[in-house]
């Protein structure tokens, strides 16, 4: 009989066998249910990152797992050279669901950043009229939309780009507006940062920036990958300041968190620059990927995990925001996207503060040395959560 692998023995594997590109916590996770998973070993823990917001539907969750092994025994992959009987209501569903003309599909949440930026450039040269290879995107300071050569061109965090040059010109900051709005075809934002450590932006700032590119006739695009479908108690964080985007881009939780499933929303004026075989992706609509999306968005629908989020996420503040601790310094976020200021010292920072919460049962994962994001699956109730803040104020009390 062949020996039971231990937690250690798992990550002996990936440390010889795999590329060093990640740095995670030592817990080898063998299960998930809803807001739940389990280590090897059977320990439970609360799961408080969600794979960075794509599993907004909790794991394993039934009806999505259903509609995905349902059609896997049908047809998984045609590719688009043909027709499938999946994609075409996918479409018609998600289009109706968020309120735009048209959908792109594509697999990771990068792609359908490249996507949008690739036909914000199209829509320069063929709406706007901008003299071929001058358009520019505007970029925010602190911003991830991905890991892509030409995205991280437009990062300012050098553990992103350094040593990953030459770039991809025309990429600027948004001085450029007022200099050089003639030349500009898009703005690319993320109405919350969540990767540079869930930074929210002063009210109105996401207004001002869509009446902004208007008033240049420039297209303002929204990097909703993270904050979408639901996770900062509105469909998308942009709904909080009654702004549509010209484009959005989804992905993590439009799949639940089964599959790598993203896409980019716009209206025709839009989506039509680009023509039959100039853009794609061999898997981008998979009649897989179609059924699940719908049932995902289903889900976030019919359990109103968006009104959850938003009731949950004031009460995960405030209760927070009560924690004596010479470690805690603030809690800030919206809906169920929060993260916690820590205060390093004594040697003490964000990644021990993660250990001693997954040695309590909680998994959460430190974005840069002092925070701590805090994103539970958006099933999660309040009985739960407030254990979970249980746990949370314990560990930071007893630092
Ligand atoms: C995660 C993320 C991406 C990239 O998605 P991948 O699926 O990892 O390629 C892009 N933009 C934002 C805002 C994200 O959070």
């Amino acid at each position: 009989m062949e020996k039971k692998l231990s937690s250690a023995d798992y990550i002996a594997l990936e440390e010889k066998y795999g590329a060093h590109n990640y740095h995670p916590l030592p817990v080898v996770l063998a299960e998930g249910k809803g807001v739940y998973v389990w280590d090897v070993d059977g320990k439970r823990y609360y799961d408080f990152l969600s794979a960075y917001s794509a599993v907004n539907q909790g794991h394993c969750h039934p009806k999505i797992v259903k509609a995905l092994t349902d059609q896997a025994q049908k047809l998984c992959l045609t590719s688009r050279a043909f027709y499938n009987d999946c994609l075409g209501p996918y479409e018609k569903f998600a289009t109706e669901f968020f309120g735009y003309d048209k959908l792109l599909p594509m697999n990771s949440g990068a792609e359908a950043v490249e996507t949008a930026l690739k036909l914000a450039r199209r829509w320069g040269y063929k709406v706007k009229g901008i003299p071929e290879n001058e358009a520019l995107i505007i970029v925010c300071e602190g911003n991830f939309h991905g890991r892509t050569i030409t995205i991280v061109t437009m990062s300012s965090d050098p553990d992103s780009y350094s040593q990953y040059g030459p770039f991809t010109p025309g990429y600027a900051l948004k001085k450029v507006l007022e200099e050089k709005g003639d030349k500009v075809c898009a703005m690319i934002v993320e109405p919350i940062q969540g990767e540079a450590g869930v930074y929210v932006p002063s009210d109105g700032y996401i207004k001002k920036c869509y009446e902004l590119c208007h008033a240049h006739n420039v297209l303002f695009v929204a990097d909703e990958v993270q904050t979408g479908i639901g996770r900062t108690g509105k469909m998308f964080a942009c709904d909080h300041e009654g702004v549509r985007p010209d484009m959005i881009t989804i992905g993590k939780a439009l799949s639940g968190g089964t599959l790598p499933v993203s896409a980019v929303l716009a209206d025709d004026e839009v989506m039509l620059t680009i023509l039959p075989g100039e853009h794609g992706s061999t898997f981008g609509g998979f009649p897989l990927a179609a059924k699940v999306a719908v049932a995902a968005l289903e889900v976030i629908r019919d359990e109103k995990l968006t009104e959850n989020a938003a009731r949950l996420g004031e009460i995960f503040r405030e209760e927070t925001g009560k924690i004596k601790s010479p470690y805690f310094k603030a809690v800030r976020g919206k809906g169920l996207l929060n993260a916690v200021i820590t205060e390093p010292s004594n040697g003490i920072e964000a990644w021990d503060i993660c250990l001693k919460l997954a040695e309590r049962g909680l998994l959460a994962k430190p974005t840069h040395r002092h925070i701590i994001r805090f994103a539970p699956p958006l099933v999660i109730n309040e009985e739960q959560l407030r254990e979970a803040i249980g746990i949370i104020k314990d560990v930071f009390e007893s630092l």
